[in-house]
């Protein structure tokens, strides 16, 4: 299948408006987006377009049922100034694996990759370059049946728009460990990027803000024993000379940077483990002072230090951010190869 896509460049481009260095995460918008419907069993109106509102019955089946899913991806400009991709086919294998598990229609990857290369292009100019920065990608699909009947939907939008972003939390994160809520459990959905699980997690997080904390440490369902992952991040400890990270059991959600993480520090030579790890064990690590690193892993932040972690009302600090190895490492490794300051020896740029 070779897809066609209609190209509509807006007349008034709105870049002009914004100081990259100024913009918050998430709310300045480039020009252009891409949208493609699936309709009756085909994909159709397939186009780049000026970013503006849709219109939606109130009917809509996503916004009564949750069938929604996303993505979060980034855009660097390299130092000859050519925009790349960090590993998107993950990201287009990953959406599928969420589309399967919410019962939705798999976005074939050719549509996926020309969609976003276009756009990219479209809008290349709205890739920031000041240290630290990139351009957010968010492709989303959800259910567009006009249809409050209840059956996995027939009809999805899928769309691409882009955000020019810098670096999202500048300093080390308090959080906390849930000893209440769940965020996701076996046989959920954890492992997709549905938007029901952020859904589910905002008022846990804005009672966690409102005891100061910037972030959950959420546990399993079972127990409240082990660690699964940190809010929109995959969270790496380094006990000793060693790096643990939660295994994926389903139940946590498998991020690139996780990934990107585990093979930089494998090849760097450091002892990684993927297991079941208890809050106890961390906090008797942090006792014995063989806590050194702890830091949550996503694309949006790339690596967020943990400055401290709160157990059943104590506070654990960890130590001060100069002193991190493993994640100042990993931060100038792994953002240094997606703007081609650091040699890409895993094939994971991909020019645009
Ligand atoms: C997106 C996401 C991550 C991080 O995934 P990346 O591919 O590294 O961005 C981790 N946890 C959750 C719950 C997420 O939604």
């Amino acid at each position: 299948m070779a897809i066609s896509i209609k190209i509509t460049k807006t007349s008034q481009s709105r870049i002009e408006l914004y100081d990259f260095e100024q913009v918050q995460f998430g709310n300045v918008f480039s020009d252009h987006m891409f949208v493609a419907d699936y309709i009756d069993g085909e994909w159709t109106n397939i186009e780049v377009l000026p970013f503006q509102h849709l219109s939606l019955s109130p009917s809509t089946f996503a916004l009564h049922y949750g069938q929604a899913i996303f993505e979060g991806m980034k855009a660097f400009k390299n130092n000859k100034g050519e925009a790349q991709l960090f590993r998107p086919l993950e990201n287009h294998k990953r959406l599928n694996i969420s589309a399967k598990r919410m019962g939705m229609i798999e976005v074939p990857e050719e549509l996926f990759m020309t969609g976003l290369k276009t756009l990219i292009d479209v809008d290349r100019d709205w890739i920031p370059t000041k240290q630290g920065s990139a351009l957010y990608i968010r492709p989303f699909m959800f259910a567009t049946d006009n249809f409050v009947g209840v059956r996995p939907a027939k009809h999805f939008k899928f769309i691409i728009f882009t955000c020019p972003v810098n670096a999202y939390y500048p300093k080390p994160i308090k959080v906390v460990v849930e000893q209440h809520y769940v965020r996701a459990f076996d046989g959920g959905v954890g492992f997709a990027k549905a938007a029901g699980n952020y859904g589910i997690s905002m008022l846990p997080t804005l009672e966690a803000n409102q005891k100061g904390f910037d972030q959950i440490i959420w546990t399993d369902g079972r127990e409240h024993k082990y660690i699964e992952e940190s809010g929109t991040m995959n969270v790496f400890f380094v006990i000793g000379d060693t790096v643990v990270t939660p295994n994926l059991d389903g139940t946590i959600l498998a991020g690139i940077t996780r990934d990107s993480c585990i093979a930089l520090l494998k090849q760097k030579g450091y002892k990684v483990e993927e297991r079941k790890i208890s809050v106890d064990e961390i906090i008797d690590a942090h006792k014995n002072g063989h806590l050194k690193d702890a830091f949550g892993a996503g694309t949006a932040a790339i690596i967020a230090k943990i400055a401290s972690f709160n157990y059943e009302g104590t506070d654990y600090a960890l130590p001060p951010a100069e002193e991190r190895v493993v994640s100042n490492w990993l931060y100038q490794t792994l953002y240094g190869i997606q703007t081609s300051t650091v040699p890409d020896n895993f094939g994971w740029i991909d020019l645009v």
